[in-house]
């Protein structure tokens, strides 16, 4: 096969908000549609897809909210080819919109009982009639891959006269494998002149690999979605998209990946979607090592095991403690936490993390640091952390404001404090927040809790990722029956990382 030179710069055209909210369970409300926008504006996406402004007020006011919002990416509204969709495009303030027809005979046929030839007319219609209300268009065949290929060709030369931007590509069912999309997309690039994008879905999990080959073929934009979010299996996920367009081709978009894990939770918290713990580049695993060979090699060089630096896309490195633990790993993990342990220590360290492994088990950052004071015994002054907690007492309930009351011991001396909040670890958080202000003043970004054994005594697991006011950044686990003490436990080990992390010295 012969390749065609991927272009240098690809445009990202992020459906998110249009596609990825066709996601079973995704629906936004229009604030929260606008949040979305914002940080695909910040992670800098050429063009962000609205919505549908034609289906409902929501998405209409969504659509009105985000076009007068001011962002440097173009603010697409998708329409049918009927004049009431696109001038409910044109009547959000939207200037671009996304028009699309299904071109299979299928589609045709079936859903729309339309010849094609009343298919290109009714999109000549639409497209002068978007014209006419000043709206840039691109363009799609919707289920092109399934649409007969001289028809297909006809149909996109009639839409690139009629004065369209750009014309998409749509596999719409997810169909193609990567040599035909390839050769589907080399074929109509030598017969069209305008821009072409391509728009993939992922029912048989090759989206992003069509999506790839599609750029390849001679296409210079890409339809993604954060977390890879999209009706059924979902479109081709934006992260995965830049990641190899980056790393792999060494060809440029305008994203700032830096920003790419904050927008994928972002996105996550917003659609309540969880984001599989196994997926590429913004999973929980992508970049946590558990084998003891891995993380020997990491140790020495990252290369080894990690094709992407975890920093590329705004991440860091996670080392988990198990059976498969090696004195590399565990010694790069408690130099994280401040504590180092001398060879003899480490070796009784590691074996009693493996033992709990064998026993099926992982270990957590408060457990090994547990373990690591008893086996240094007399040095455990060594693992002492600079803030401690001496107290701690929270009042919740019906008709009363959630309070915390907090005495930390920092470096000997109490301090305390109390604050509300809008729970009891709300309030909890923000007291250790006021103690500790002069000493580090921390900053929450991250709060994760998962229940790690079932019913109302389960052992809950917090992750936290705290910031100080340099940009340091660490993150913090802890397990607890009671939410409140895990929640406490976890930004004290937090903070305590951060002031540790200072100083950093090596045995
Ligand atoms: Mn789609």
């Amino acid at each position: 096969m012969e390749v065609t030179a991927m272009l240098e710069r690809i445009r990202i055209f992020d459906t998110t908000l249009r596609d990825g909210e066709q996601t079973p369970g995704a629906s936004m409300t229009p604030e929260a549609k606008l949040l979305i926008a914002r940080q695909l504006d910040r992670l800098g996406v050429d063009a962000i897809e609205g919505g549908t402004p034609i289906t409902s007020k929501g998405e209409f006011e969504a659509m009105r909210l985000i076009a007068s919002e001011g962002l440097r990416a173009e603010v697409y509204g998708l329409a049918r080819v009927v004049k009431g969709d696109v001038d409910a495009v044109a009547d959000t303030g939207a200037k671009y919109v996304h028009l699309f027809i299904a071109t299979s005979d299928l589609h045709l046929r079936e859903k729309l009982h339309m010849t094609r030839e009343q298919a290109i007319e009714r999109s000549l219609e639409a497209i002068d009639h978007a014209k006419s209300r000043g709206l840039l268009v691109e363009f799609s065949a919707e289920d092109a891959t399934r649409t007969d290929l001289d028809y297909l060709k006809t149909f996109y030369r009639a839409i690139q006269d009629a004065g369209v931007t750009r014309i998409n590509i749509a596999d719409t069912v997810g169909i193609m494998t990567p040599p035909r999309m390839f050769e589907f997309v080399r074929e109509l690039r030598s017969t069209l002149k305008v821009p072409l994008s391509v728009h993939c879905h992922d029912d048989f999990g090759m989206a992003v690999a069509n999506t790839l080959m599609g750029l390849e073929g001679g296409a210079d934009q890409a339809h993604v979605t954060i977390n890879g979010l999209g009706e059924r299996a979902g479109n081709a996920a934006l992260e995965e998209v830049v990641a190899a367009v980056n790393l792999l081709y060494g060809k440029k978009t305008g994203v700032d990946s830096t920003l790419i894990y904050q927008t994928s939770q972002l996105v996550s918290k917003l659609t309540n979607i969880l984001v599989q713990p196994n997926k590429a580049i913004v999973g929980d695993n992508a970049f946590t090592h558990i084998s003891g060979i891995h993380t020997h090699g990491l140790v020495a060089q990252p290369l080894t095991y990690e094709p992407i630096p975890p920093e590329f896309v705004g991440r860091r490195r996670r080392f988990i403690a198990g059976k498969h633990a090696g004195t590399h790993g565990i010694r790069a993990e408690l130099e994280e936490m401040g504590v180092y342990p001398n060879e003899t220590q480490l070796k009784e360290i590691v074996s009693r993390v493996k033992d709990l492994g064998d026993k099926g088990k992982t270990v957590t950052d408060t457990e090994l640091l547990t373990i690591t004071r008893e086996v240094m015994g007399i040095t455990v002054e060594e693992a002492k952390r600079p803030v401690q907690l001496a107290e701690l007492a929270v009042m919740t309930g019906t008709k009363m404001t959630p309070t915390a009351s907090v005495r930390l011991v920092i470096n000997g001396k109490e301090f305390s404090s109390a604050e509300t909040g809008v729970g009891p670890v709300d309030a909890a958080m923000r007291a250790i927040q006021r103690v500790t202000m002069d000493l580090v003043n921390v900053r929450l970004k991250e709060y994760r809790l998962e229940a790690l054994t079932g019913g109302s005594n389960a052992v809950a697991e917090v992750v936290i990722r705290v910031e100080d006011k340099d940009g340091n950044e660490v993150s913090a686990r802890a397990a607890n029956e009671d939410i409140v003490k895990a929640s406490v436990e976890a930004m004290i080990t937090g903070i305590n990382r951060l002031l540790q992390q200072r100083p950093k010295r090596r045995d």
